[in-house]
């Protein structure tokens, strides 16, 4: 029912709000079956060592392939995977892609990021499936990296608190991701076993035209630092910003400038 009224749509639209609870449930399987059925998939994309420009590691970003409607970016179907309850089936898909994906790298030294949401923690199953796999395929538990959302955070629960440490505790680097756009960015540096963090991508896009952005990252790259955390900024696209963020102390990089995210076969490891 649902691909039958969603084919005689435009190509771009994604699926809103005005849909009817039967398409819901319609979108919602379809959603169930693209995670059987492998139409989701792991991109991969560099981070570098901005002294160098050498790739460290990656960030997996996830896709949807849909069959018709091209592929898709995780803004346009994670809110749906949430409620319609698969925010854990996506979750163990990608932790097993990525643990895959570090297993075959040639090279050991390195890393791969995996984002998670609050919902997906919250579950309590998180770290035991990251880390069986992990053990399963034999790969050193540093060369995987969480990366939390800080607005997924909002809800930070103890239950939560407990799967980061346990985490942690296994060798699994912490991240916090957009880092200067929470509520209480400060707080949870403080509260959660944070290993490091990502400069939100709007004061990067912010240099160097706006002198404010440039200050607050400088700033906010000098706190990791003082904290002793691992700096990546993320949405790199010039020279300029990457020069700019190297000499105000951020460590690693990631944009466009050093690519986009790109299937694993295609990416050079
Ligand atoms: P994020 O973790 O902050 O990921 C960075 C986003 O910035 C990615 O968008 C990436 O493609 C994009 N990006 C990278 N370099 C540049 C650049 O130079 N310029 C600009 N303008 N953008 C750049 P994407 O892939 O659409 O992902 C959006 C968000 O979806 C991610 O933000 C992350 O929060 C979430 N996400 C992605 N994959 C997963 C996943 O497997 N699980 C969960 N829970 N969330 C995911
Ligand atoms: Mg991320
Ligand atoms: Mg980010
Ligand atoms: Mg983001």
């Amino acid at each position: 029912l649902y691909r039958a009224k969603a084919a005689g749509r435009g190509r771009t639209e994604v699926y809103d709000a005005s849909m009817s609870a039967t398409s819901t449930t319609g979108v919602h399987r379809e959603l169930a079956d693209a995670i059987a059925g492998r139409e989701l998939v792991v991109h991969y994309q560099p981070i570098v060592d901005l002294a160098d420009m050498r790739v460290v590691g990656y960030e997996a970003l996830v896709r949807w392939q849909h069959p018709h409607r091209g592929l898709l970016l995780p803004g346009s179907f994670l809110a749906l995977v949430q409620e319609a309850g698969l925010s854990v089936p996506l979750a163990q898909y990608v932790a097993t892609s990525v643990v895959d994906f570090v297993a075959r790298t040639r090279d050991k030294t390195r890393w791969v990021s995996v984002n998670v949401s609050a919902d997906q923690l919250g579950d309590g199953e998180f770290a035991t499936t990251l880390l069986g796999e992990i053990s399963r395929r034999r790969v050193t538990p540093g060369r995987i990296v969480v990366e939390l959302t800080e607005s997924s955070l909002v809800a930070s629960s103890t239950r939560i608190r407990h799967e980061l440490t346990q985490l942690s505790a296994a060798g699994v680097p912490i991240l916090l991701d957009d880092f200067g756009t929470g509520v209480s960015p400060l707080s949870y540096l403080r509260d959660l076993p944070v290993a490091g963090v990502k400069l939100d991508m709007s004061f990067t896009s912010g240099i160097p035209d706006d002198p404010t952005a440039g200050k607050v990252a400088r700033a906010l790259g000098a706190l990791a630092r003082e904290l002793a955390m691992v700096t990546i900024a993320e949405g790199i696209e010039h020279e300029e910003q990457a020069r700019y963020l190297h000499r105000n102390g951020w460590r690693y990089g990631q944009g466009w400038l050093f690519g986009g995210a790109q299937p694993a076969e295609a990416t050079r490891t």
